[in-house]
């Protein structure tokens, strides 16, 4: 089935998911067929957390929960908690006051946060951890009277989140590119912090040239690329040179997703696509390909891992190697809000990390 570029731009509460099942050819090829899956892929701790936090609010408060933007960036995982009672919306002033509202995982600016209390909404903060990590940042070094430098996307939520923290102290840079012509108050009190999600590659070399024009320029205290985006670019540069064609499954609005496939095409994939949904890939794109490596974006269930898996054994992809870069392991309690309300309940989840406990 043709599904139109379209198909993966989605509004809030309009997620298009096909019914139809893809079935892809299994036509021949130079030597044997196999798919190269990388390791580690999928959910990473922040994008559980914040999923789990509208289930257990959906639980405990019962239907409808609301949620500013999508929790986490993936087509699939919003439409799956609508119809479970959760209600996206862009802005907090749809909400009705005094309902519950989740903030996603990508963070909200200060100016958000008090949005909602002046309109007597129960807020649940859903940022990830490590977001939250580079909020604090960027309050510190507008406090110590720095320009941040914020390399990341303008208009992500991301972005304006942490921007938001520090609005009178922060230039946002954008590219490589927009390093060389930023313009700075003082040279000799700058920083640069980073959107999570970045290509590590592409945002050093913007530090690079940010740092050739202000060479006193300081790094922030730790990575603000998260380490879930950062063993996903390292799983799939393995296995780019190898695959003929690198399939990433992911939304269009996932930065984390969009980076995967850029990054597999600079690392050798002769070819790459992002995908939601299995049912999307072209039997073209199968032509002459014997070695098809895998992966998805932080945002992305293996549920849709696995039916791309099963699609494209159905094309004679049946031999699976994964190929493993680092173990996971990590998880993050519930938001605060929530483990009060959950004290008592004896779901272990509710309670905080059954791995490795950060907060
Ligand atoms: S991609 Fe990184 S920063 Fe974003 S939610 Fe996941 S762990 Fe947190």
């Amino acid at each position: 089935m043709t599904i139109s570029s379209d198909s993966s731009v989605i509004g809030l509460g309009m997620p298009r998911i096909p019914r139809a099942r893809n079935v892809l050819k299994d036509t021949p090829v130079d030597g044997p067929k196999r798919v190269l899956l990388a390791a580690p892929r999928g959910y990473c701790a922040g994008v559980d957390r914040a999923v789990v936090a509208v289930e257990k609010a959906l639980e405990l408060y019962g239907a409808p929960v609301y949620v500013r933007k999508q929790i986490v960036h993936n087509v699939h995982v919003v439409s799956e908690l609508e119809k479970q009672g959760a209600i996206f919306v862009d802005e907090v002033d749809e909400v009705p006051r005094g309902s519950h509202l989740v903030f996603s995982a990508h963070g909200v600016s200060p100016a958000v946060v008090n949005a909602a209390a002046a309109r007597g909404l129960r807020a649940i903060d859903a940022t990830c951890p490590l977001v939250t990590k580079v909020h604090r940042e960027a309050v510190r070094f507008a406090r110590d009277d720095f320009e941040i430098l914020l390399i990341g996307h303008e208009g992500h939520e991301e972005v304006e989140g942490t921007a938001g923290e520090a609005p009178e102290h922060t230039t946002l840079v954008g590219s490589p590119d927009e390093a060389d012509t930023i313009v700075v108050r003082n040279p000799e009190k700058v920083v640069w912090l980073s959107q999570t999600t970045l290509s590590v590659d592409e945002t050093m070399e913007t530090v690079k040239r940010l740092r050739a024009r202000f060479p006193l320029l300081q790094d922030p205290p730790s990575d603000d690329i998260c380490y879930a985006t950062q063993n996903r670019q390292v799983a799939i540069k393995k296995i780019a040179e190898a695959s003929d064609l690198v399939l990433v499954v992911g939304s269009a609005n996932s930065s984390n997703s969009v980076r995967l496939v850029e990054v597999a095409l600079e690392y050798g994939a002769r070819a790459a696509y992002r995908v939601d949904f299995a049912s999307e890939v072209k039997q073209e794109w199968l032509d002459g390909v014997a070695t098809v490596g895998v992966t998805s974006g932080a945002s992305v269930p293996e549920e849709l891992v696995t039916e791309l898996l099963r699609d494209l054994a159905g094309a004679g992809f049946g031999d699976v190697q994964e190929v493993k870069t680092a173990e996971e392991d990590l998880l993050f309690s519930l938001p605060k809000e929530l483990r009060k309300d959950l004290a008592g309940n004896n779901d272990a989840r509710a309670l905080g990390g059954r791995v490795t406990r950060v907060e």
